[in-house]
């Protein structure tokens, strides 16, 4: 099932379900028990937002060998967990802006598993008990910024720097998908999520002895190989092989 959150001109935003490209929403919460309404409404006509509020988002740095290698860093020994800000969020097909504190601003295309269950101490072969499901995210890095601080929290930060979406997807297998990043529709990573250092259930585990994981919080996955830089005007787009296409225009911020 592919679960979304949007908002129409007469509705506010809501979780909604997508079939055949109809909207039907959804009644009730959806980590727990919750009711479909038949899906009727083409999804062009729905502004798409990001599909969940997490409480955090918490990502894995260096987690592909090969992307670590292209900036001349070792793969950790543990997980390199960092957060990035609730309000980067950013929904699909909404702009990434360009902030004027950073010349190279990159993209870093990710496999995103959102969080359903709460757990304290999760143990690998239990962390499927804990997972929602899948979505696809961006994870915007100012590389210089992230370079000259140190800490990633500003580099990481900025608001729009996290698109995610367009939709959770409940029934996908992350063992061997592949994962591409197209910019101006040129490729510019592809890898499988197989080539991961640490799996989905190691990262669940390790997460989870540090903080409580709670429903509908994001772990974004690391990012393989071939990251670049954007400019304004451009179009970076992720696509993970069974879960659809995020799609993000880039713009400068004239602030
Ligand atoms: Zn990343």
């Amino acid at each position: 099932m592919r679960i979304i959150r949007y908002k129409t001109a007469s509705q506010p935003p809501t979780y909604g379900w997508v079939h055949e490209n109809r909207v039907g929403s959804i009644e009730g919460n959806v980590f727990r028990e919750f009711r479909r309404i038949d899906a009727t409404i083409p999804i062009e006509q729905v502004e798409l937002l990001p599909p969940v509020q997490p409480s955090k988002i918490i990502c894995v740095g260096r987690n592909y060998a090969a992307h670590a290698r292209e900036h001349g860093a070792d793969v950790p020994a543990l997980p390199l967990l960092f957060f990035k800000p609730p309000s980067s969020l950013l929904a699909p097909n909404q702009p990434i802006h360009l902030p004027p504190q950073s010349k190279q601003v990159e993209h870093e295309g990710e496999l995103v598993v959102v969080i359903g269950k709460t757990g304290r101490w999760i143990k690998p072969e239990d962390a499927a008990d804990h997972i929602f499901g899948y979505t696809i995210g961006n994870d915007i890095t100012a590389r210089d910024l992230q370079r000259t601080d140190g800490q990633w929290t500003r580099s990481k930060g900025f608001d729009t720097f996290c698109p995610i979406g367009p939709w959770i997807e409940t029934e996908f297998d992350p063992a061997d998908a592949i994962l591409s990043c197209h910019l101006n529709g040129q490729m510019r990573q592809m890898a499988s999520t197989r080539d991961m250092v640490f799996s989905i259930p190691h990262l669940i585990a390790f997460t989870s002895s540090v903080m409580t994981l709670e429903p509908g919080d994001i772990l974004m996955t690391g990012t393989p190989a071939g990251v670049s830089p954007l400019s304004s005007g451009d179009l970076v787009e992720v696509t993970i092989e069974g879960i659809g296409n995020l799609s993000n225009p880039v713009i400068a911020d004239s602030s």
